[in-house]
């Protein structure tokens, strides 16, 4: 059986991931992603799909993030009519994730058409809506860890451990039957080992041919020991500036990995000392979905996520769910430390809490998540001394701390020991980075496992 898989998205870029598989005349679609960043390759978004929908057989989901899954409600729209195979805990959290995409899109359409009307223009319609999302929800079909599916005939799937967000997934495909068999093994977003909370990624020992991402291949993180010591050294030198902490997060994964580390050190790192607010709907949603499904977690990690569920740790967490409670925070000078969405400052309530203390110099940011290009996160990290907010220039005076140390992704060491686990070294290609990252990452592959590597091309095809 004849397969080719060509690469649609997080080509050479970081989001929007999204690949076909054709086989027999089928077509399976890993991943279907948002593209996110600045508003240019944001509108791309609204590009048609580079394939016909409604002649997609299936799609085999890797995990919930936005960037892999959030054009699945265009694709349903656009007339894709089979499953969407994902983790049952993927599915949990496709169900909040994608819900929040379409109020996002929605609002955003509504914000720019009240200034298209001023200026006389014909009003957009949003990207998707609350309705497509929910569409495409009636498409998912849950599975567990090392079941099979067989998603196009002669075209079977299995999913390991990714270890990068709860039920994330290492994406196993086999093409054909006996000795013509031929097996794939896509990294989806890979995690990384020893962290807290998940367990360690699967190592996967065999495949003819392996799509790996590379978003950090040419970074090595900071070790596990030193990144906690230098996020308590960061909370225990914000107070005494009496400032307030802004912790913009992803609503999955980052979030329920503060959380629990907030519970484990809190004593430690003087936590007691603040009021703790986790500011978005979303995220509290999604530790919910956490909670239902612990025994995905690191068996070290379980006890202590019940109690901290339970309410028995962080005695001063508030969940603040209204609008209300989060425009309260807009009056506090001091204290607060506020986790907020979104990870990449690229929306959500987070922009409201940065326009009221960024110009602070008493106030911390602190930086826990990959940042895109093009996104106010990233300008941050620069060091920009002014940003725009709703049209508005506002200095930048707080200190921003980057805590790299916390990224969910595998880094350069983390992404070849993984690679190095298929004993045979089969044809690898990296997706899902920016350039010089995969051109970083294929060199020291070439160079340390003489790996026969090459970097995706956006709409290049392999053979399987
Ligand atoms: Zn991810």
């Amino acid at each position: 059986m004849q397969a080719t898989l060509t690469f649609h998205g997080a080509a050479g870029e970081v989001t929007g991931s999204c690949h076909l598989l054709e086989a027999g005349g089928r077509r399976v679609l890993l991943d279907c992603g948002l593209i996110q960043g600045g508003h240019r390759d944001e509108a791309r978004n609204r590009d048609p799909f580079p394939f016909d929908a409604a002649a997609i057989d299936a799609v085999v989901l890797s995990h919930a993030h936005i960037d892999h899954s959030g054009r699945l409600p265009l694709l349903v729209r656009d007339g894709f009519a089979g499953p969407i195979h994902a983790h049952s805990a993927t599915t949990d959290l496709c169900r909040i994730m994608l819900r929040d995409s379409a109020y996002l899109q929605e609002k955003d359409a509504q914000w720019e058409n009240r200034k298209r009307e001023r200026k006389g223009l014909k009003p957009v319609t949003p990207l998707y809506t609350a309705h497509d999302a929910e569409a495409a929800m009636g498409h998912f079909d849950p599975m567990e860890y090392g079941d099979v599916r067989e998603v196009i005939p002669g075209v079977r799937v299995r999913l390991h451990d990714a270890g990068h967000i709860l039920g994330s997934s290492l994406v196993e495909v086999t093409v054909g039957r006996g000795t013509k068999k031929r097996t794939l093994v896509f990294s989806g977003d890979l995690g990384r080992s020893g962290m807290p909370v998940l367990q360690d990624p699967e190592i996967i020992h065999k495949a003819d041919r392996v799509v790996m991402e590379g978003t950090y291949g040419d970074r090595l993180h900071r070790g596990w020991e030193a990144t906690k010591a230098e996020l308590g050294e960061v909370l225990g030198e914000a107070v005494a500036r009496e400032g307030n902490v802004l912790v913009p997060s992803f609503a999955v994964g980052r979030t329920q990995e503060l959380l629990y580390l907030f519970a484990r050190h809190f004593k430690e790192w003087g936590l007691d000392r603040w009021r703790i607010y986790l500011d978005s709907p979303m995220a509290i949603e999604a530790t919910e979905v956490y909670g239902r499904h612990v025994g995905l977690f690191d068996p070290d990690a379980r006890p202590l996520w019940v109690r901290l569920q339970n309410g028995a740790l962080l005695p001063n967490l508030h969940l603040n769910r209204s609008a209300e409670e989060s425009m309260a925070l807009n009056d506090i000078r001091a204290g607060a430390l506020i986790i907020a969405g979104s990870g990449m400052c690229s929306g959500g309530r987070i922009m409201h809490h940065l326009k009221h203390n960024v110009w602070r110099p008493e106030c911390r940011v602190v930086i826990t998540g990959f940042q895109a290009r093009g996104t106010l996160g990233r300008a941050l990290v620069d060091g920009a001394k002014r940003v725009r907010l709703w049209g508005e220039t506002i200095r930048v005076k707080a200190k921003v701390h980057t805590i790299g140390g916390l990224s969910a992704h595998a880094d350069q060491a983390g992404l070849t020991r993984w690679y190095a686990g298929f004993e045979n070294r089969p044809p690898l290609t990296l997706v899902h980075g920016e350039e010089d990252a995969l051109a970083a990452l294929s060199a020291h592959l070439k160079r340390t496992l003489k790996a026969p590597v090459t970097v995706a091309a956006r709409g290049g095809s392999i053979p399987l």
